[in-house]
This record gives structure tokens, C-alpha cells and sequence, in this order.
């Protein structure tokens, strides 16, 4: 979870549109599809967020100049009093969910809509129209911003209704505490919603809105609980309606037959139970080997996946350790850090992505600010084109964690399109005396991955990305979710492209894209050839426990039929044919 602070956002625009469509609710049996996130089956009665606070008008009754000071005072303690509650969940909670809370407490302090609420307070206008005034601003100049940024708005229209809230004397808006194990359903969920979720009481969510690196999807992949967002028609189910979420399938089965339902649920606890029992290493059932291995951002990640049957680490972001930074961390700063997870995965694999800076992000001491088009931009590899030193020295630092800690990291450069780029990364990173490889992540690149490897000693395919760069798709959009499915086929045609190519040299081609993390899919690819699987720590389980059910044969056998779909419901459909229900 990035902190940032909100005085950097170009605040030129106003106006921010706050209604929301009304929409009759449903209750007849219907079948609602959205994006699966979380496998997992869960049937219980809908709960729905606490309504917010209204947003008062921006056009005001003035207050008299000798109440100003008085006024100003109430704001400020009602987004103190807001924070301090914030902070004292966040010492309650752990992990992911503490650092969300942490980051929301200090979002309801920043100077910048602060400052701008004072401003307007000392000019006439009353508390709560000056925190809706300045948090409208903001919000607005941050969807402007897209990507990362547009990300936060849904942050601080939280912080504004809690600090309206306040100022009324209302109970805190959100989720409430349900009586008996409920689906939480929402249009969008709040980072301060979902952190400290119970999941014995909350045991799904659903969303109309998000994607499947949304807040919602990281914290209940955090909660292992069944999780589907961009779920079309969802706003129409009342609270109190009983649903059924499949997080695999990624339905939210609304009013269904209860019997039914209740053997859903029982049959995804079987297979709970069975993923609970693999304990690794990596194979199918007839000894295939196959790395299961985790994708981590920082050393405490590490710590905690190193606590999982993750065979070793497929991908380490290294942008993710800075996305607070305004400059470039030392060479032995980063050092430090790289150490920490080389520690955490000692003696086994640990692959280190240089920085992914740029597009979703954006790393202030690196990259393009003003590009109109940043995911198009120069990104990832690209910003050492114009800055080697920044590369060079992150090599360096690697290198330095790897003596250090005694390691023998493997690295690799996200987003190169040519072989001539590879060519040129190799060279860096073995003059390092590191092993060097790159993420398939651009069409262009698994198109010529035979020339590419060339040069380097393995490839790992971003699936993330080469979905949104094959289908022309914003990855966080979540109206074109079905777009970026890396069950399409166009995609899952250029997967196997360099997997056959990295088979045909004998070279390791790896997958570290959400993809690797869907059971089924993860099957899939490794009848493509693809020899590692490199996902959330939380889906290493599932994935490993569904290679071992399947031979090898039965996984060229499915990656043969979906290449012969043409979309990704019919990809999906022809895998579960061959290979059945339990990898499902
Ligand atoms: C990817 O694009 O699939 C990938 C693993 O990189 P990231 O998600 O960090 O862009
Ligand atoms: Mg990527």
C-alpha cells in the first residue's frame, strides 16, 4: 500500500460529480458476472456499507467573521478526531490491513485539503461545506490524474464522509458489524472499509466497481475470502438478500436454491481443506516439475510468503519499496532492502525485477510526469534509456545483497519491446555478475522471444500487461475487465509463443502475471511449457495443490483445446473440460 501525500496533485480543476444513479433492487433467482479474484465459494445474506453522509452544497450561507476561528477549530478536531480512530484500528490490525488504516489516518491529516478547508472557513464558508469544497477539488484534480492516482479518490471521498460525520455527530460511515455471517456487497469499498474485516463474519465481497489489483481484491486475497469485483447489476441487490459469490467463476448467484447453494459451499471447502494439505514443491501428479513461487514488494513480504510452500520468490517489484520516495534511494539504502529478501528466500530462487517505474507507478526521482499517454510511455525499462546511472546503480546494489546475503539472484528488466534492448540489459547485469533475464510483457516481445533469448538466460511473462498491451485495454479499468482476462486467447496465443521458444533452447520461460495464480489457468500454461508459476503468496496453495492433480498430458491436452477457442469464456470452458472440476 503506497502512502502519498496530496499537495503534488495539480488542484487547476473543480467541480466533482457526486450523485449516484438509483436503480430498483432485485430479488428473483438471476446469475450476476463479474471479474473472479478470490477462489472460494460463500452463501450468506447481503450486507451493505452504512449510507454516507450527504455532501452539503458548495454554495453556503457565509458565517460571521468573529465565528471563524471557532469553525476552523471544528474542522481540524473533527479530522483529528477521525485520524486518531483510524490509527488506533491501525495498531489493532496487522499486516495489509493495518498499513491501509495507517495510510487513511494519515490522509485524513494532509496539509493540502486541509489547508484548502481552512482557507474557505476563513473566507465565510462553514465547515462542512468547506471540507465537501476542498475534498472535491482534490478528488477531482486525482481522477484527472488516472491510473494510481484516480485510485485514490475512492480514499478521500471516505475521509471526507467520516469527517462529515464527525462534524455532524453521526456514527462513523462504513461497514457495519453484521449478527451472522454476511456477503459484503458495495459499489466500490474504501481501503478503511475492508482493513480489519472479520472473515468470520464477513465471509465474501462483491463490487459493481474495481479490478483485480483493487483494494478489494488485495485485502481479500489478505482474508482468503471469496472476492468478485466489476460485478454488472450488483447496485440492485438489497441488503438482506441471499447470495452466492463463486470466486472462481466470478458469479454472484443472487436468490439461489438454498440446497444447491449449501453444496457449493461444502464441495470449495473440500477443496480448501486438500489445497490446505500441499505443502510443495511444485509438480503434477506424475513428477513434472513445475516452481510454484511467490511475488513479493518488500522484505516483510517476504518474510510472510517465506512462511508459505513458495518455492522461492518469481518476482520482487522493486518500484513498490519507493513509491514514497522523492529521490533516488543510495546504492546501499537499496542494497539493504534487496538483502532483506534474499534473507527472507535464503538458498532458494529469488528473481529481482529492476524498476517498473511509470504508468500505474509513478516514482517521483524516475520517469515522465506530463506524458499524455504514460502506460504508452516511457516506462519500466525505458526510463534508463535517458538515465542509465539509475539502472547501473540499482544493478549495483543487487549485486551488493547478493554478496552480502550470499545469494545468487536472478534479474530482469520489465517492459522491453526488442531483442536489441535485452541484448543491452544482459550486458549490464552479467558485467554485474548477476543472471539476466526479461519480462515478456509487450506483444512485440513474445513475438520475437526466440531472438530475445538470444541474449538471455530465462524470460517471465507479465500477463498483466501483455493482456492490456495485446487487447488495447487499461488494465485498471474495470469496465473493460473482460478485455484484460488473461483467459483470452489472443493473449494465452502469445503466452505460448515464448514458452515455445524458451523450450525450444532449453531456457526457463516463467509466468508472474495474475494468471499464474488462477488454479486452472496456471495448469494451462504449464502445458504451454511454461516451467515456473510466480503469484500472490495466498494463491500459491491453490496452485500448487492443483498441479499435482493432473499429469502433464492432461496439461498440453487442455492448452491444445483453448488455443482453439475464440473467447476467454470458451478458453475457460474447454480447460475445465479436459482437466475437471478440482483445478477449477
Ligand atoms: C505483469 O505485467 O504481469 C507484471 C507481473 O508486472 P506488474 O503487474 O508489476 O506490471
Ligand atoms: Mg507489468
Amino acid at each position: 500500500m503506497c502512502g502519498f501525500t496530496l499537495e503534488s496533485v495539480d488542484l487547476s480543476m473543480l467541480s466533482c460529480n457526486l450523485n449516484h444513479m438509483s436503480t430498483p433492487f432485485v430479488t428473483e433467482t438471476q446469475v450476476l458476472t463479474g471479474v473472479p479474484v478470490v477462489a472460494g465459494v460463500a452463501y450468506a445474506p447481503v450486507i451493505r456499507p452504512g449510507a454516507r453522509p450527504s455532501v452539503p452544497p458548495t454554495e453556503a450561507a457565509e458565517i460571521e467573521e468573529a465565528a471563524r476561528p471557532a469553525e476552523v477549530t471544528r474542522m481540524k478536531a473533527a479530522a483529528a478526531a477521525v485520524a486518531e480512530r483510524l490509527r488506533d484500528r491501525a495498531g489493532h490490525a496487522t499486516g495489509v490491513a493495518s498499513e491501509v488504516l495507517a495510510t487513511t489516518a494519515a490522509l485524513a491529516q494532509d496539509r493540502a485539503w486541509l489547508g484548502d478547508a481552512e482557507k474557505r472557513i476563513t473566507a465565510g464558508t462553514p465547515a462542512e461545506q468547506a471540507v465537501g469544497g476542498a475534498i472535491a477539488k482534490i478528488a477531482d484534480a486525482l481522477a484527472k490524474a488516472g491510473d494510481l492516482m484516480a485510485e485514490r479518490v475512492t480514499d478521500l471521498r471516505d475521509v471526507r464522509d467520516r469527517v462529515l460525520a464527525q462534524l455532524a455527530g453521526l456514527p462513523e460511515p462504513g461497514v457495519p458489524v453484521p449478527d451472522v455471517p454476511s456477503v459484503l456487497c458495495a459499489e466500490d469499498l474504501a481501503p478503511a472499509d475492508t482493513a480489519g474485516l472479520d472473515p468470520a463474519l464477513v465471509v465474501a465481497l462483491a463490487t459493481t466497481l474495481g479490478g483485480p489489483t483493487s483494494h478489494t481484491a488485495i485485502i481479500a486475497r489478505q482474508l482468503g475470502i471469496p472476492c468478485v469485483v466489476a460485478v454488472e447489476g450488483l447496485d440492485a441487490v438489497a441488503a438482506g438478500v441471499p447470495v452466492m459469490v463463486d470466486g472462481s467463476l466470478g458469479t454472484v448467484t443472487v436468490s439461489p436454491d438454498a440446497g444447491e447453494a449449501q453444496r457449493a459451499v461444502a464441495r470449495a471447502r473440500e477443496d480448501a481443506e486438500r489445497i490446505a494439505l500441499w505443502t510443495g514443491p511444485g509438480a503434477t501428479v506424475d513428477g513434472h516439475r513445475v516452481a510454484v513461487l511467490a511475488n513479493v514488494q518488500d522484505g516483510a513480504a517476504a518474510r510472510s510468503a517465506s512462511q508459505t510452500p513458495a518455492e522461492g520468490v518469481g518476482l520482487f517489484r522493486t518500484e513498490l519499496c519507493f513509491l514514497n520516495r522523492d529521490t533516488e534511494p543510495s546504492v546501499r539504502e537499496q542494497a539493504e532492502i534487496y538483502a532483506e529478501v534474499l534473507t527472507a528466500f535464503e538458498g532458494r530462487k529469488v528473481v529481482i525485477r529492476t524498476l517498473d517505474a511509470g504508468s500505474d507507478k509513478p516514482l517521483k526521482f524516475a520517469g515522465h510526469p506530463d506524458e499524455a499517454n504514460p502506460a504508452l510511455g516511457v516506462r519500466g525499462v525505458r526510463i534508463s534509456f535517458g538515465n542509465p546511472g539509475l539502472l547501473t546503480r540499482q544493478l549495483e546494489s543487487i549485486a551488493s545483497a547478493a554478496q552480502a546475503t550470499g545469494s545468487d539472484p536472478w534479474v530482469m528488466a520489465p517492459m522491453i519491446a526488442t531483442p536489441d534492448e535485452a541484448k543491452n540489459f544482459a550486458a549490464e547485469a552479467r558485467s554485474f555478475g548477476l543472471t539476466p533475464g526479461v519480462m515478456i510483457e509487450i506483444p512485440a516481445a513474445a513475438l520475437l522471444a526466440n531472438h530475445i533469448l538470444e541474449h538471455v538466460d530465462f524470460l517471465s511473462i507479465g500477463t498483466n500487461d501483455l493482456a492490456q498491451y495485446t487487447m488495447a485495454a487499461d488494465r485498471m479499468s474495470a469496465e473493460l475487465a473482460t478485455l484484460t482476462d488473461p483467459w483470452q486467447p489472443g493473449v494465452l496465443a502469445l503466452v505460448e509463443l515464448a514458452a515455445r521458444a524458451g523450450a525450444a533452447v532449453g531456457k526457463p520461460v516463467g509466468v508472474c502475471g495474475e494468471a499464474a495464480a488462477d488454479p486452472l489457468l496456471a495448469c494451462v500454461l504449464v502445458g504451454m511449457g511454461v516451467t515456473s508459476l510466480s503469484a500472490a503468496a495466498t494463491a500459491v496453495p491453490g496452485v500448487g495443490a492443483a498441479l499435482a492433480e493432473v499429469t502433464l498430458d492432461r496439461c498440453r491436452a487442455a492448452a491444445a483445446a483453448v488455443v482453439q477457442t475464440a473467447s476467454a469464456a470458451d478458453a475457460r470452458s474447454a480447460a475445465l473440460a479436459v482437466l475437471g472440476a478440482k483445478t477449477g
